[in-house]
């Protein structure tokens, strides 16, 4: 046993240190500490004093490691009969939270932990039980984010994300002016937005002037039914997801036709086609684009409309837009490619939050990086089970 007192380290002032252990050969340190008497326990629930003492009891709980020595505490406490609450509780030490078998000041440690490793990390580098650290987090986020502010959305930002590829899917929502994630629901059917647009007030869902978006029939119709001010707005970043979707169908198609000699050209064409045509850097790269564009003859027009198809979200005249649009449809239908034609059928029909772009000029880069921090937060495994932790991952993780 040191003869260092190791008690300036516990300054929680209804608690006694009463002995310790600390060995560094089994890197392990044991402190035995008890409720100080002078002090009349005070109840954990509500914080009024207590002064009938119910019963006597013991717990370890783990701290905060001391150099390479596991921390262990032993305390004696009192449960406490308390007068206001009307039942029996225990005191409050300052020295842990009654639910967990962890000191306060390691639950908070653990907590900021979270923030920068997964879960499975944190438990390993701490020597903790996996589902200890994930209920010590999903508290606290729960304190911390567990109700989003409602208060000043004039713009907001739908999307949705896939659980596991192809289903389950999420809906998020965000503040777009001030970056932060607003609500998170199940699946991505017009109930989904509903239920976030009822816990509006009315007056919050008036001032809402806009709803960027995908091509989404549901969100639509949800917008539609209950913000009578908003308008829709679809942004370039999920048009280009989809009209890549489209390249691909259609390079696919093409490769098949093409003849032995030709089709070597192909080969890994599949990114440079999907890539913005000025991040193509490579001279190879480049010189295999070349080629193909000019054997290929579809896939040069698709790519020529790819460009043309970002060109019409530049534009903050209605009536420029109104034309590029319509000289873009006009291109696609000649092409007689069904698929075309589908995609100019559909960019007809919506056509008014295309256009609406001009008076809510959406930064596709912004939607893009939400897009990609959330698939960050879910790669790092959190909450494929436990959609409400993985949902305040999210609030947390756009909080700043
Ligand atoms: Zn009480």
């Amino acid at each position: 046993m040191s003869r260092l007192s190791i008690a300036s380290f516990f300054p929680f002032r209804r608690l006694k240190v009463y002995y310790q252990d600390v060995n560094p050969e089994v890197t392990e340190a044991h402190i035995k500490t008890r409720a100080d008497l002078r002090f009349t326990p005070v109840c954990q629930a509500c914080g009024n004093k207590a002064p009938r003492v119910h019963s006597w009891t013991r717990r370890e709980i783990r701290d905060l490691n001391m150099a390479t020595a596991t921390v262990w505490v032993s305390c004696i406490y009192r449960k406490i009969y308390c007068p206001h609450c009307k039942r029996i509780h225990i005191e409050d030490l300052g020295l842990f939270h009654p639910y967990l078998r962890v000191t306060t000041r390691l639950a908070r440690y653990v907590y900021q932990l979270c923030r920068v490793m997964t879960v499975t990390e944190v438990a390993k580098h701490l020597g903790l039980n996996w589902k200890t650290v994930k209920t010590i987090d999903k508290q606290y986020l729960e304190r911390d984010f567990g109700q989003p502010d409602y208060e000043g959305l004039r713009i907001l930002a739908v999307d949705e994300i896939s659980l596991r590829k192809g289903h389950r899917y999420l809906t998020v929502v965000l503040n777009y002016e001030t970056g932060h994630v607003v609500y998170v629901g199940k699946g991505r059917k017009t109930k989904t937005l509903v239920r976030f647009f009822n816990q509006l007030k009315p007056r919050q869902r008036k001032a809402i002037d806009a709803v960027v978006m995908d091509m989404w029939a549901p969100y639509i119709k949800a917008v539609k039914k209950k913000l009578p001010n908003a308008k829709i707005v679809f942004d370039l970043f999920h048009v280009v997801a989809a009209y890549n979707r489209l390249v691909d169908k259609i390079r696919n198609s093409e490769y098949r036709k093409a003849s032995k000699k030709d089709k070597a050209v192909f080969k890994g064409a599949k990114y440079l086609l999907l890539k913005n045509r000025k991040n193509v850097r490579r001279r190879s790269h480049r010189h295999q684009l070349r080629e193909l564009l000019k054997i290929n003859e579809m896939i040069n027009t698709v790519m020529i409309l790819k460009d043309k198809l970002k060109h019409i979200w530049s534009y903050r005249s209605r009536s420029w837009a109104i034309k590029a649009l319509d000289n873009w449809c006009q291109l696609a239908r000649s092409t007689n490619n069904k698929l075309l034609i589908n995609f100019a059928d559909m960019l007809d029909r919506y056509r008014y939050g295309i256009i609406n772009h001009c008076d809510f000029p959406i930064h596709t880069g912004k939607i893009e990086g939400v897009n990609n921090k959330i698939k960050v937060i879910k790669r790092k495994a959190y909450g494929f089970h436990d959609v409400r932790y993985f949902t305040l991952k999210i609030y947390q993780a756009f909080s700043n």
